[in-house]
């Protein structure tokens, strides 16, 4: 029989994926690790051992499975967000790098030391509200999404984390009171309904938590209109969006009434986040 090492397995698989992804050479290295049982160093570190059928079999399949465009994230179960190892299956929108752009800002407006009421809108996994959570322990944190499902992740990522985070059903703010909120946070669906992505290299992820309508807007005009009922005096709206959103969101603030209306760049240095402060 042919003797194949983790190395030409490894190596198979990243021209395999080059199409598919973005990053072949890392995703076959993971999906490895996972069907092999061990650590990615180890991949690398020893590519001449040998893999026995089961682990070829188990890695052709998480292939495969990556070559139809399913997130790594969800082969795995699990992504990193803002140093939190989070539970990630279909359901919930798989947490983006980008994103850590709202939960450092939220953070700069946030005491260390005080209370502070914190709300994030759409939680999917949780990613957001649980990392403002563990950075800021003394905030009380209320986090809704609609989705039953992504509240069940939700949730049992905050048990796993130890984080005692406010989990709501709730259709953005239809089941809120009116609080006086310090600084409501949310990365809402704002892919245009027409981006071929949400066929293709999105077409795993659930919908809901992607697709902004017609100009990608809808919930974002929807947030910035109710949200500002939600704050406290001079508290804080932050809310993600395309880079290419940057100044219809402003618009949509102003016209609202915010003050102090900005857009904040994300590391790539592109428009990523809508700040703004009510009244
Ligand atoms: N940043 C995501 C993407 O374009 C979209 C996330 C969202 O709609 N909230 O892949």
């Amino acid at each position: 029989m042919e003797v194949t090492t983790l190395g030409n397995l490894a190596d198979s698989a990243t021209r395999t994926l080059a199409a598919a992804s973005d990053s072949p050479r890392l995703d076959a290295e993971l999906l490895l690790a996972e069907a092999a049982g061990v650590s990615r160093s180890t991949i690398i570190a020893f590519p001449e051992r040998l893999a026995g059928t089961e682990v070829r079999d188990t890695f052709e399949q998480l292939v495969e499975q990556r070559r139809a465009h399913v997130p790594i994230a969800y082969l795995l179960g699990q992504r990193e967000f803002f140093s939190l190892t989070l539970e990630v299956r279909p359901g919930v929108l798989v947490p983006r790098p980008e994103t850590e752009l709202i939960v450092e800002t939220a953070l700069e407006l946030i005491p260390e030391d005080g209370p502070a009421l914190v709300l994030d809108l759409g939680t999917g996994s949780g990613a957001i509200a649980l990392a403002i959570k563990h950075e800021r322990s003394r905030a009380n944190v209320i986090a809704v999404d609609s989705s039953k499902e992504a509240l069940v992740i939700a949730r049992r990522n905050a048990a796993t984390l130890g984080l005692d985070v406010q989990f709501m059903a709730s259709d953005w703010f239809s089941a809120l009171e009116d609080h006086e909120i310090d600084v409501i946070v949310a990365n809402p669906p704002y892919v245009r309904s027409d981006d071929p992505a949400l066929a293709i290299a999105l077409r795993h992820e659930p919908a809901v938590a992607l697709d902004g309508g017609r100009d990608g807007l809808d919930a974002v005009r929807l947030i910035v209109a109710n949200a500002i009922r939600h704050l406290t005096p001079g508290g804080y709206l932050l809310v993600e969006h395309g880079d290419y959103q940057g100044d219809a969101s402003r618009a949509l603030a102003e016209q609202a009434g915010y003050r102090d209306v900005r857009t904040l760049a994300d590391l790539a240095g592109r428009d990523r986040v809508l700040a703004a402060r009510a009244p």
